[in-house]
């Protein structure tokens, strides 16, 4: 399993593989020291049953898409078809939207999920059971704010607008 980690100094991202996984990690970025322990589970790549970084049990599972690639293809597929429209031929204006509507459908379908931590953003990637829930809005910002405290990063955007 391939453990995304984002460190919770500069957000600066990295993959380290649980396997053989060091008990710290540096971040290349900045160079602060992020622990790392991974339960056997997560190392022997069966299921994450909890974060190796922030030790939370509260995950998700997301498709796995690469966002800047999905909308390159948007752009693209835009310009095709007002290009189509532009020339008087919308039935190949029309046939490029719906072709690319299935295409895109197809896709999501076969993308494989990712769990990702609620905590601090750790993506894990390998061929585990998934069994985290889908992504909750509610959870996540109650989650992402503990996790802000507990960093003592200062005070973000969401924590200020709430009482102490
Ligand atoms: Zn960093
Ligand atoms: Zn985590």
């Amino acid at each position: 399993m391939k453990v995304r980690v984002r460190c919770p100094a500069c957000r600066g991202r990295q993959e380290v593989g649980a396997a053989l996984a060091p008990p710290e990690t540096a971040c290349r970025r900045c160079g602060r020291a992020i622990p790392l322990t991974p339960t056997e589970s997560v190392r022997e790549d069966r299921e994450v049953d909890a974060c190796p970084v922030c030790e939370g049990r509260d995950l998700y599972v997301r498709k796995d898409l690469n966002r800047n690639l999905g909308l390159t293809a948007v752009v693209i597929v835009g310009l095709v078809s007002a290009g189509f429209l532009w020339s008087g031929r919308d039935l190949a204006a029309y046939g490029v939207l719906g072709a690319f509507a299935l295409v895109d459908f197809a896709i999501y379908q076969l993308l494989k999920d990712v769990t990702v931590c609620y905590r601090c953003q750790s993506e894990f990637r390998g061929s585990y059971r998934r069994t985290a829930p889908p992504f909750d809005l509610h959870t996540a910002e109650h989650l992402e704010l503990e996790y802000a405290r507990s960093l003592e990063v200062g005070p973000g955007i969401r924590s200020r607008s709430l009482p102490r």
